[in-house]
């Protein structure tokens, strides 16, 4: 079994479509396709969750234009308007709407999971269809089924052992020999839909290829592979050929892009390479991910975030920040579903930068820090981390911009930048 994880790039029009079951019919043998969510589809999504929420009407104008987009890309691969897609698609995203209504006042996260889940099954059904109409054979399987998760939405913690065994129930070897399923969701025990984390979808298909012990796990890009800074931020980036697990994990950990940070870790217990590459030019080698000693020369990378909001606590007598102190505050950085992106710890203050939270999330989040700490913050900052630093790339990068903090170790440097 091989597994290929298609994000939301490689379907976002019906022409991606077209293209990527080109691969999938190219594939060597048995393959599940893991299909994330259309082009920007689950942004949409939490966007009209959030109107839908706070109760202005806009989201059910911004649902119907999500409708309309997919139904328009399903009438340019099949030309016959009363196939059953159509009928299928719109009603899936209805349903989602209403789960707006039939939960509402229930806790955000538990609602987002249940509305923005639609966009996969809906990704999915649309790719499962086509390659049927176009003489792929192939089952569309229902992730939730058989991706078991505890209840803590939105970011949900995969049961591996129930899962692993009910995946190997359902990938068995079938003819024909082509699965289509959904990354980024689950269910949990009381089977509600629950979601893996933004990204997730890298994960699902690691998770897979684990249970399955499949022979390689491709993610398909709209890049080359993995590049040693981001192309869209950086001219003069190199794409790297070969890298190890190790090497893989500590870039997602600062935040690259590239790769959902869970992905590594399932495939690295049993050493089933991972490749990146292009949907765009398949021919292309793209980037390989394995064993130990892997990397290729100790290439430097850049890794950059933005919109970072940098909070400092302190208590208001000056006593220390204690062990309880941090878990009050980790524990609620985690109920924002937020990772502190660098922490710095001195006698009497604490300062973490995260991910600004979107809407009316940061006013909360400062909100209940004040109720416990002295709260100092700065908003809108770059986060800009370097591997394999050297003094001259440092220069280059920050020259006399206003460097707000400094950390180093013997690899790895960060900046929190003004
Ligand atoms: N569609 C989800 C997202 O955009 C999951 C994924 O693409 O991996 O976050
Ligand atoms: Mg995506």
């Amino acid at each position: 079994m091989i597994i290929f994880k298609f994000g939301g790039a490689s379907v976002k029009n019906a022409q991606s479509v077209k293209n990527i079951a080109g691969i999938i019919r190219q594939a060597p043998g048995p393959l599940i396709a893991v299909v994330s969510a259309m082009g920007k589809t689950t942004n949409r999504l939490e966007t009209i969750l959030e109107k839908g929420i706070n109760n202005s009407g806009e989201y059910k104008e911004l649902m119907e234009e999500l409708i309309l987009d997919h139904l328009d890309l399903i009438s340019k691969l099949i030309p016959d308007p009363t196939h059953p897609l159509f009928e299928e698609v719109r009603f899936l995203f209805l349903q989602a709407a209403n789960m707006l209504k039939t939960y509402e006042g229930k806790e955000y996260n538990f609602i987002y999971d249940q509305v923005v889940s639609v966009g996969e099954l809906v990704s999915t059904k649309i790719v499962s269809t086509w390659l049927e109409y176009s003489g792929i054979s192939n089952h569309w399987v229902d992730i939730r089924q058989i991706l078991k998760t505890d209840s803590s939405y939105r970011e949900a913690i995969v049961n591996h052992e129930i899962s692993a065994s009910l995946c190997r129930n359902m990938f068995q070897a079938s003819n024909p020999p082509c699965f289509i399923t959904q990354g980024f969701i689950g269910s949990d025990m009381k089977n509600h839909t629950t979601t893996l984390g933004r990204e997730g979808s890298d994960y699902t298909a690691a998770l897979l290829a684990d249970y399955l012990d499949a022979e390689n796990v491709t993610l398909w890009k709209d890049v080359d592979g993995i590049f040693n800074a981001d192309p869209a931020r950086f001219s003069n980036v190199r794409k790297i050929d070969t890298m190890d697990y190790q090497e893989v994990i500590e870039l997602t950990y600062y935040g690259a892009k590239v790769i959902h940070p869970k992905t590594i870790r399932p495939l690295f217990e049993k050493r089933i390479p991972l490749f990146v590459k292009n949907f765009n030019a398949p021919e292309k080698s793209g980037t390989a991910v394995g064993k130990t000693g892997f990397s290729e020369n100790r290439d430097s990378f850049i890794i950059v975030l933005e919109n970072q909001l940098l909070i400092s606590v302190s208590k208001n007598d000056l006593s220390f920040i204690s062990e309880l102190n941090l878990s009050y505050l980790f524990d609620l950085l985690h109920s924002f579903r937020l990772k502190a992106n660098l922490m710095q710890h001195s006698a009497v203050s604490f300062s973490f930068c995260v991910d600004t939270p979107k809407g009316k999330a940061v006013k909360e989040l400062i909100v209940k820090l004040q109720k416990e700490f002295k709260v100092l913050y700065n908003t809108n900052l770059l986060l800009i981390t370097v591997r394999n630093y050297s003094p001259e790339l440092i220069h280059e990068l920050i020259g006399n911009k206003n460097v707000l903090v400094e950390q180093r170790s013997r690899q790895t440097v960060q900046f929190v930048i003004a």
